[in-house]
């Protein structure tokens, strides 16, 4: 295959205050290399570690990793980054992923929190649970079928995605779109909301109205998958809603980046560059 002469780059950061950004680093640097090799257009990525407001600037996508998300809340308040993310994020609707703690931090609203414990950045209509599994299963593995992962055209079954839970959220609500929602969430008890925002142009304000897309779900027996003993596919039933997109966001409730499949995040660069370039079309 030859390749285009056209020359694109994409700046690709991986937020690293705390939690599992390098292993997001590493899968990313393999995700890639396996995009270009399936693509004509020679994509240039530069992958960053991002902790500075001025670093972020620079990204065209962003993810939020695992971790601890009152950590990751209280560091990016006090480092200057909470605006920032939430302009990223909110306003200027940039591609943006969150795993796990990643998942809580852009959820506009999540329980199981103390007022004042826990800051949001916001982006996705849902309200999570954090810790959602207990004590008990606090961790665990499951080979989850992730649909969107499929290839057009490439008829073999999918090879199951091996993830890992630890003390993961799930999203328990989608939001409805509606005036004072935000208010009504906040009056829950341990229950804490994001700041609204306005979106800043036409691609941002599109990116708003897009609904949220259930992207998978944990079949209900969590016990048998994380024994290894079943695949989601075996068990069938509706489930906790575990990945979900809306516009510019997506987010998972597990780490794909402690599995060393970087196939979720090869998926996401093909997001990544559809609305980078739509957002560049636009701009020219
Ligand atoms: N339970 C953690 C939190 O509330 C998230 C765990 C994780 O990212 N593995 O932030």
């Amino acid at each position: 295959m030859t390749k285009s002469a056209l020359s694109t780059t994409f700046t690709i950061g991986v937020l690293a205050l705390q939690g599992a950004f390098s292993e997001h680093i590493q899968l990313l640097r393999q995700a890639t290399s396996t995009f270009n090799a399936a693509h004509t257009t020679e994509y240039q990525w530069q992958l960053l570690e991002v902790r500075t407001p001025e670093q972020l600037s620079r990204c065209d996508a962003l993810i939020i990793p695992g971790g601890e998300s009152t950590t990751i809340s209280l560091v990016a308040a006090r480092s200057g980054m909470l605006e920032p993310l939430r302009e990223f994020v909110k306003v200027h609707r940039k591609s943006t992923w969150g795993t796990c703690a990643g998942l809580i931090l852009l959820s506009e609203s999540a329980n199981r929190t103390k007022k004042g414990g826990q800051e949001l950045i916001g982006g996705l209509d849902v309200r999570v649970n954090r810790n959602h599994f207990g004590r008990q299963t606090e961790s665990f593995e499951a080979k989850l079928d992730l649909p969107f992962l499929e290839v057009p055209g490439v008829r073999q079954p999918r090879e199951p995605f091996h993830s890992v839970f630890i003390r993961a959220p799930v999203v328990e609500k989608i939001l409805p779109k509606r005036e004072g929602i935000q208010l009504e969430e906040a009056e829950k008890s341990e229950t804490v909301v994001a700041p609204s925002k306005h979106p800043k142009d036409d691609v941002a304000r599109q990116a708003i109205k897009a609904d949220v897309e259930i992207m998978a779900r944990l079949p209900g027996n969590a016990n048998a998958l994380s024994k290894n003993e079943a695949t989601a596919a075996d068990v069938g039933e509706e489930g906790d809603i575990i990945a979900v997109r809306q516009g510019n966001v997506f987010a998972t409730s597990f780490h794909p980046e402690l599995t060393g499949d970087a196939r979720i995040h090869g998926w996401w660069l093909g997001e990544v560059v559809k609305l980078v370039e739509q957002r560049r079309a636009v701009s020219i």
